[in-house]
């Protein structure tokens, strides 16, 4: 996933400059057949525009629109007067395809198997950022992440239908959008516990398997025909018990 930057700083939101600390990430999708993400570049970056997100997620990649850490317009006044998601949320819209339309908020004339690889690429492109936001900000995949609909339920956002209206289409939900980016961060970067002891376990043996140094090898080949050593693993770190059985070996434990 290719992250571009391309901060609208001509919307009264970016100018407004508030910061928040983000707590989650909230998805949402465009709610217009309008792929081309330089539309929605210029027509939010001007005055009186009354939305804002931090980025665009479009087939191609992703484009950051405001400092991870402004505070967004994106959730609204919760309909009950709850705390908006502006205030703790990072938000990304996904674009749509071209060729539906909507009728009360449903997409009319839409086409899935049309539509497949472009979905594909950017529910892909969604994980992958929220990955990202995830590790960036300490944020928990399974608790923190909820698109707009969700954040109505909660109480933290105004009643939009997005994304749950749109993702179904394409066997796709909230749950593997979350799960998704769970695996993305399990089996990312990080290295488990796990593969580190056998990383750690595989170098110890090879260390272990080298023969005696040049400069040492006389002075173990001695000690190996002294009975001192058994002439395996030369290379092999040294335990304080063994210590103590050269030691012994050497005749130097005898009370005086
Ligand atoms: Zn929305």
């Amino acid at each position: 996933m290719q992250i571009t930057e391309h901060i609208l700083t001509g919307n009264d939101c970016y100018k407004a400059g508030r910061t928040i600390t983000p707590k989650g990430i909230m998805v949402h999708s465009t709610g217009v057949a309008q792929p081309r993400v330089e539309v929605f570049l210029d027509a939010w970056n001007k005055p009186d525009v009354s939305t804002c997100v931090h980025a665009f997620v479009h087939q191609g990649g992703v484009v950051e629109t405001l400092p991870w850490n402004w505070r967004g317009w994106h959730a609204g006044p919760p309909p009950k007067g709850g705390v908006s998601a502006n205030n703790t949320h990072i938000a990304f819209e996904i674009l749509e395809p071209a060729g539906h339309t909507y009728q009360g908020g449903s997409m009319v004339g839409y086409d899935a198997e049309k539509n497949a690889g472009y979905f594909a690429a950017v529910y892909r492109n969604a994980v992958e950022l929220c990955a990202y936001l995830c590790r960036r900000y300490n944020l928990d995949p399974m608790e923190d992440i909820l698109d707009h609909h969700e954040g109505y339920l909660r109480g933290i956002a105004t009643n939009h239908a997005d994304v749950a209206h749109w993702f179904p289409r394409h066997g796709k939900s909230m749950d593997t959008l979350r799960a998704d980016v769970k695996a993305e961060l399990e089996g990312g970067e990080t290295v488990t516990q796990e593969q580190f002891d056998a990383l750690l376990a595989a170098h110890r043996q090879e260390v272990e398997g080298r023969p005696a140094e040049t400069w040492a090898q006389m002075a173990w080949e001695k000690s190996v025909a002294a009975g001192l050593f058994d002439g395996t693993k030369p290379q092999a770190p040294l335990t304080r018990e063994q210590a103590a059985l050269v030691l012994e070996r050497l005749g130097l434990l005898e009370k005086p």
